[in-house]
């Protein structure tokens, strides 16, 4: 038997000091995880069980740079967040041992298109139109934990066109990274290449083409977005 057609090929994000890449297989996203956040929605930051949903793989925009404005929308949001990158898996992680299947990590951008999300929300329906379409993930580069250790606290923020709109603290995190590993591997077997976006602190704020984005996290460098006017 052969394939019909080759496969796309996988998303491949770039390492940094490396010249290898990492494979995406799944990408994870963490919903309302810091307490001012989950206020500014509209919802109480009260630490009940996280909650997920998923992008595609090949929504990844590995690096960063021009994304285009996208369909269906009169309200894109920024939502600046850090993201775990796995080399190792399994299921039923205990929360002591998660932090060993992190590869590293990186600057990630859940781009939303928040009045499709909200509209979904409200009718109870499931938020992949309000999240999960093409480009929505800007990735930077992940950086090893070998070279930059665990995260759990330093400065996350989120300037447009120069003007500061998304402040926060890795901190101030409700669910930490194992605790998020853990919990995700108590309802899906975990794979080397997946990607945890662990969620944003507040200021989330819309933009337009021609907006120039800079994400920041203490000891990952910086994230540069550029939005295109739409397709
Ligand atoms: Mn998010």
């Amino acid at each position: 038997m052969t394939l019909l057609f080759e496969p796309q090929p996988a998303t491949a994000v770039p390492i940094a000091g490396s010249s290898s890449t990492l494979p995406v297989r799944r990408v994870y996203c963490v919903g309302r995880n810091y307490a001012a956040h989950a206020r500014e929605m509209g919802k109480d930051p009260d630490k009940e069980p996280p909650f997920f949903f998923m992008k595609p793989a090949d929504a990844v925009v590995p690096g960063g740079g021009d994304i285009h404005y996208p369909p269906g929308t009169k309200d894109l949001h920024h939502e600046i967040e850090l993201v775990v990158a796995l080399s190792s898996g399994g299921h039923r992680i205990p929360v002591e041992r998660a932090a060993d299947c992190v590869y590293g990590y990186a600057i990630g951008l859940d781009m939303t298109r928040r009045d499709l999300q909200i509209a979904s929300r409200e009718m109870g329906r499931p938020w992949d139109f309000g999240k999960a379409f093409d480009e929505s993930a800007p990735l930077g580069p992940i950086h090893p934990v070998s070279s930059v250790g665990q995260k759990s606290s330093g400065a996350i923020t989120l300037e447009v066109n120069g003007t500061l709109r998304q402040k926060g603290d890795l901190a101030d995190l409700i669910w930490s990274v194992p605790e998020t590993i853990s919990f995700l591997s108590d309802y899906y077997t975990l794979r080397p290449g997946d990607l945890i976006f662990t969620g944003t602190p507040a200021g989330v704020s819309a933009v337009v083409p021609g907006d120039e984005l800079v994400g920041r996290i203490d000891g990952l460098g910086e994230l540069r977005v550029r939005i295109l006017p739409p397709l």
